[in-house]
């Protein structure tokens, strides 16, 4: 659908039980609120590089960092996120942002799309079926308002900066094990403390690649048939366990073996 109409009818839908992404710094202003945080790990295999003209494989370099699993290449990709299951801990029961001026990045997008390669679509929101009746909210696939567009740019170019940090951030913590990308995603639920000095320390420093590659990465899946595959290619890989580490957590989209 290239015209969508759109108008917020501030049912509060949108800001429940959520994962939000966010940047470094709205990370450090969340947790500083008392919100938590977790941090959700990917690796992709990245043997070679892509065709230059590849461009939904330049959109995922630009927000990984390059380091090794094993012998095997891979790229980590990590997301920040604000964590809560319910209604977001800044949620009035008005339904009404109490930080609303300060209100993060993503929540300013919504229900616009920050990825470019995912079109817009009203069924896939939270919002119901009268906030998609009058004002225009995209023409011939392209968004009216200038802030908005401006706002996703915003996002995009933080989310690529800050891609080296993010991982850094992980090594800081001592983590280092993700999950195979489009396979799940390994989630760790830092303590606060611990993510606000790790917080502190990356932010201090610019985004170092060096950094980011020198520690190798481990996958876990809840596949057997994936940690064989990549034990075969020479990265390093394990199964998932059941662990009493509440801070470690497993996520698989798939049933741990194929049906
Ligand atoms: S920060 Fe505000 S806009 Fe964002 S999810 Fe929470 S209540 Fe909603
Ligand atoms: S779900 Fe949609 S309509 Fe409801 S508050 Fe969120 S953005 Fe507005």
């Amino acid at each position: 659908m290239d015209d969508i109409n759109f108008e917020c009818t501030a049912c509060g839908k949108c800001c429940h039980d959520l994962r939000l992404p966010l940047t470094l710094a709205e990370a450090t202003a969340w947790l500083a609120r008392g919100g938590q945080m977790e941090l959700l790990c990917e690796a992709i295999p990245w043997p070679v590089e892509p065709e230059a003209d590849n461009e939904q494989a330049a959109y995922k370099k630009a927000r990984s960092a390059a380091t090794m699993s094993g012998s095997l290449p891979v790229r980590v990709s990590v997301l920040l996120v604000a964590a809560f299951a319910g209604a977001c801990p800044n949620l009035g029961s008005d339904m009404r942002c109490r930080i609303y001026e300060e209100r993060p990045l993503v929540c300013r997008i919504y229900p616009a799309e920050i990825n470019p390669f995912v079109a817009l679509a009203p069924e896939s929101k939270a919002c119901p079926p009268d906030a998609w009746q009058h004002t225009p909210l995209q023409r011939h696939g392209v968004l009216v308002d200038e802030t908005t567009r401006e706002l996703i740019g915003e996002s995009r170019r933080t989310s690529e900066l800050e891609a080296a940090l993010r991982v850094q951030l992980c090594l800081a913590l001592g983590l280092n094990e993700a999950a195979l990308a489009n396979e799940g995603f390994v989630i760790y639920a830092p303590d606060s403390d611990a993510l606000r000095a790790a917080l502190q320390q990356v932010r201090a420093t610019p985004a170092n690649e060096t950094l980011a590659a020198a520690t190798p990465w481990t996958f876990v899946s809840n596949r057997a048939v994936t940690v064989e595959t990549l034990l075969s290619v020479g990265a390093a890989g394990r199964l998932n366990e059941p662990t009493a580490d509440a801070h470690f957590r497993y996520h698989g989209y798939f049933p741990a073996e194929p049906a």
